[in-house]
């Protein structure tokens, strides 16, 4: 599988839509042709809108992580899929639900391991002092 770079959108994406070729980002499928496409999509909408609001007034954002209980938060880890994005909402578009398993598993992974290093360093630090 092809490594991803996070975040797959940010404040300099015009549109909020990953991926913008028009290919899975996990294994290079055509959307087009599919019979469907499988989707994250998220986003913050105002309960009640008092004046029109421009896109540019929105940093989106969506982030998986593990805040463990170190209160400088060193047994933790985050990662950002979308960051600072220009947009009330955002859809991450793979070829099949499998593919945004895929995609999922890898952040994960990637979580878990700087997790585990940032857990082995805060107590290589804890065991320096004692
Ligand atoms: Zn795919």
């Amino acid at each position: 599988m092809k490594k991803i770079k996070l975040p797959v959108l940010g404040k300099n994406d015009k549109r909020p839509f990953f991926p913008a070729d028009g290919l899975c980002p996990v294994c290079q499928t055509k959307f087009k042709g599919l019979d469907g496409i499988a989707y994250l999509c998220a986003g913050s909408i105002l309960d009640s809108l008092k004046h029109k609001i421009d896109d540019n007034e929105f940093d989106a954002f969506f982030n998986i992580g593990y805040h463990g209980k170190d209160s400088a938060v060193r047994d933790s880890a985050n990662a950002d899929i979308v960051n600072e994005l220009k947009s009330d909402q955002f859809d991450l578009s793979f070829c099949s639900l499998g593919c945004i398993r895929s995609f999922l598993n890898q952040v994960i992974d990637d979580l878990e391991e700087e997790l585990e290093q940032n857990i082995a360093t805060m107590e290589e630090e804890d065991n320096s002092k004692a």
